[in-house]
């Protein structure tokens, strides 16, 4: 089957390889439909994932149709339509019992899939822990409307389930690229009272303000003055940091109102600065990434519900052949890009 490998530093390449066979009685193998590409595995391909191991199948993000179950796999059965979580997970030890599936203890607990084992770019792939990696997408879902269930969507719902938001709130969204867009579908669903969206692309915000008309959205500069005279505090009540770089790690804390809730989404190159003393009488809420992916069946239900559909976001298709196309657009952020699918139909 074809592949899209991790060969080396800047180097992924389209290779023929053995498809995946089952190694455990609870795996599952899954006949990829859609697979995505993600920010993250241009961090694989430029090196700042040192754990990822060369040679490996790269993506994190797909959809497929289940092929063949282990023994011991009982949610999901083979021509069942499913979304991979990114992450895997065993489903019992303490920190899967409480929902913290990211820090599952399992030698491949976490972000495993297309990283530190073979991923979802492919025409096959295995999953461990198929019935904790697996959810059954309902009849009325499309596979382009569950492609992000498992990747940037679930980090969406995430974030805006552990950031405490009430009605009454303003809540501040740093970033509005596919996951700063995925969560703030997720975080209307807790309905506050107004959303502020900064970006510093003017067309991301264009973007917001056609399909979601009732956000306020501002770039970084003057960022700041936009949110105090925009909130009621002195600030925004939540703030939520998707976009991972100096500026907004600084506006994130910045812009927030004393006791608010900072929960920090994003992924960063280096580490970043809290000026204590700068801060101090503030009384900020921390909560920092990254995504607990154990809430793939509530999304779908909100998908089949038409309260989720992210479909807007994936604004190009590509066959598999053509999938370093793909990356080069997505890379360069060419033609309005947002999402690219690769499809193995
Ligand atoms: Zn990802
Ligand atoms: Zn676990």
């Amino acid at each position: 089957m074809l592949a899209y490998t991790y060969v080396g530093h800047e180097n992924f390449q389209l290779m023929e390889k053995q498809k995946p066979v089952l190694l455990d009685d609870r795996d599952a193998i899954v006949k990829v439909t859609l697979a995505s590409i993600c920010t993250s595995d241009l961090h694989i391909k430029h090196g700042s994932v040192p754990r990822a191991v060369p040679g490996i199948t790269v993506g994190h993000e797909m959809v497929g149709v289940v092929e063949q179950i282990g023994a011991k796999v009982t949610t999901v059965k083979p021509g069942d339509r499913v979304a991979v979580n990114v992450e895997t997970f065993c489903g019992t030890c303490f920190f899967c019992a409480h929902g913290w599936v990211n820090n599952c203890t399992d030698p491949n607990g976490g972000w495993a899939l297309g990283c530190r084992m073979d991923g979802g770019q492919a025409e096959y792939v295995r999953v461990p822990y198929a019935d904790q990696g697996l959810d059954k997408i309902p009849d009325s879902v499309s596979d382009m409307q569950a492609l992000l269930v498992g990747d940037v969507l679930a980090t969406g719902y995430w974030a805006a389930q552990i950031s405490e938001i009430h009605r009454e709130d303003t809540v501040l969204i740093i970033g509005a690229g596919p996951t700063g867009l995925c969560t703030l579908q997720c975080v209307r669903l807790h309905q506050p009272k107004r959303i502020l969206v900064c970006d510093r692309d003017e067309s991301r915000l264009a973007f917001v303000r056609e399909h979601y008309p009732d956000v306020l959205t501002t770039g970084p500069e003057g960022g700041k003055e936009f949110v105090l005279a925009n909130s009621d505090h002195g600030g925004a009540d939540v703030v939520l940091e998707v976009a991972g770089n100096e500026e907004s790690f600084r506006m994130a804390w910045d812009c927030a109102r004393p006791n608010a809730i900072v929960t920090v989404v994003a992924l960063y190159d280096g580490p970043q600065i809290l000026p204590l003393p700068e801060m101090y009488g503030k009384n900020l809420i921390f909560k920092t990434g990254g995504v607990d992916g154990c809430h793939g069946k509530e999304i779908l239900q909100l998908i089949a519900q038409g309260k989720l559909d992210t479909t807007a976001l994936i604004t190009h298709t590509y066959p598999l052949k053509q999938i370093a196309q793909a990356y080069e657009l997505f890379e360069q952020k060419q033609d309005g890009v947002i999402k690219v699918a690769v499809s193995l139909a």
